[in-house]
């Protein structure tokens, strides 16, 4: 079976104003992060192994012997989280026990981790670069100080510049190792700032550029002390993305996906299989990974419980950490299908939805397809069909009317009492 990896490494060094991931604060000594690094070899090694990943069905069998079942690992991603407070020591000790466990050669598949540039250093990033690591995603979000600090984010002074030349001097000129994220909508942003956070981070040739709209997750502390006041006013937070993508695009990026943007030839081939809704296992606190049997198009989704204390706990009492698992029936699956694989603009893969579910996307939403593309919103080649750059501001809209077509036409569907009862 292929499955690609998600490592999540769930520690950063201060926790962002805006941030819903699960993480939780470490300093760069804290006795934790080596026993992560110990526990996710093991984990990795048990998600390659167990029998559990064959197929949907059973669901907690015991650690198996032998050979892999997972034969395939095309794209490997240590995300988090930030990856790069676990620095140099932890990170050539963790990267060649996993290049060790996983099948195929460092060369032959993607890896990726990310790093924020208060952790990136140089004996970090040759760390990544000796083992086989060939994409480094950088958390840049601003270069705007005010705006960084009001959402208390790490960083400052020279530490964001001086890392991006490192990733430039340590993976090399030419972008395609080397991706970047910025935030639009955050406090004190106008036009003017997120233009020259677009031309300070271009000036550093990043081959791929993640553009993301500032969301106020509840809970966090943004949403829950007032921050909101300090943020542009939902209109103006809507045309500052939309003017960060158009200087992208005029840059040369071409958007592949909702937040995506990449040079020819650099998109990330672990979230496009993740979109697609290919398998992929999930090791570490909160990480989740689904794993799909195209011959029924039913699945199971992993999630490991988002505690790392417990986490780090279990693993040192010899145990693999509690995890929860969910059935995907093929209803389910089918509308994940649709939800994940049109924030990709070339659409779910068309032959893979045939092999799962038995019928082609023209033949389950026939009508939406013909109104968005009557409106010009989609664009399609060999069966397939995506929604272009313009259409994807309307995603949710689309995909209101995708599910309202399936919903319809469910009972009519000739699998429909196989798959979907
Ligand atoms: S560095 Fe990233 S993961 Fe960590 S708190 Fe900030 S936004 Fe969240």
């Amino acid at each position: 079976m292929e499955a690609s990896l998600y490592i999540h490494v769930p520690f950063c060094r201060g926790i962002c104003d805006y941030c819903d991931f699960y993480s939780v604060p470490a300093e760069p000594r804290d006795r934790r992060l080596d026993l992560f690094v110990d526990a996710v070899c093991t984990d990795v090694e048990d998600a390659l192994r167990s029998p559990r990943n064959k197929a949907p069905r059973p669901l907690r069998l015991p650690r198996a012997e032998g050979s892999p079942v997972v034969d395939s690992v095309p794209a490997v991603y240590i995300g988090g989280g930030t990856p790069s407070v676990l620095g140099a020591g932890r990170m050539a000790r963790l990267l060649p026990s996993l290049n060790a466990a996983l099948p195929l050669s460092p060369q032959a598949r993607e890896f990726t981790v990310e790093a924020n540039p208060e952790s990136a250093d140089r004996g970090f990033l040759e760390a990544c670069r000796n083992a086989g690591v060939n994409r480094v995603s950088l958390g840049v979000q601003t270069f705007h100080e005010p705006s960084r600090r009001a959402v208390r984010r790490a960083g400052g002074g020279d530490v964001l510049p001086s890392a991006l030349s490192l990733v430039r001097e340590i993976f090399g000129a030419g972008g395609a190792s080397f991706s970047a994220d910025l935030i639009t909508g955050l406090p004190f942003q106008d036009e003017k700032i997120l233009r020259k956070d677009i031309e300070s981070l271009l000036a550093y040739d990043p081959g791929h550029v993640s553009l993301y709209s500032l969301t106020l997750a509840p809970g966090t502390p943004l949403k829950e002390k007032g921050g909101v006041s300090l943020l542009p006013p939902a209109d103006e937070a809507d045309r500052l993305w939309l003017a960060g993508r158009d200087l992208l695009l005029e840059a040369g990026y071409e958007q592949y996906e909702v937040s995506s943007f990449a040079k020819p030839a650099f998109r990330c081939v672990h979230n496009i299989r993740y979109w697609r809704m290919k398998n992929w296992l999930g090791v570490g606190p909160a990480a989740s990974g689904t794993v799909i049997d195209d011959a029924s198009g039913t699945g199971f989704r992993f999630t490991v419980n988002a505690d790392a204390d417990l986490w780090l706990a279990s693993h040192e009492r010899g145990r693999r950490a509690d995890q929860d698992a969910e059935f995907l029936d093929a209803l389910t699956l089918m509308k994940e299908t649709f939800l994940m694989g049109f924030r990709f603009t070339e659409g779910p893969d068309a032959e893979l939805f045939f092999k799962r579910f038995g019928r082609t996307i023209e033949e389950t939403i026939p009508g939406v397809l013909e109104k968005w593309r009557n409106r010009g919103f989609l664009r399609e080649k060999d069966g397939s069909a995506g929604l272009t750059g313009e259409g994807l501001l309307f995603l949710n809209s689309f995909l209101l009317d995708v599910f309202t077509e399936i919903d319809l036409r469910r009972g009519s569907m000739p699998c429909a009492k196989r798959r979907f009862h």
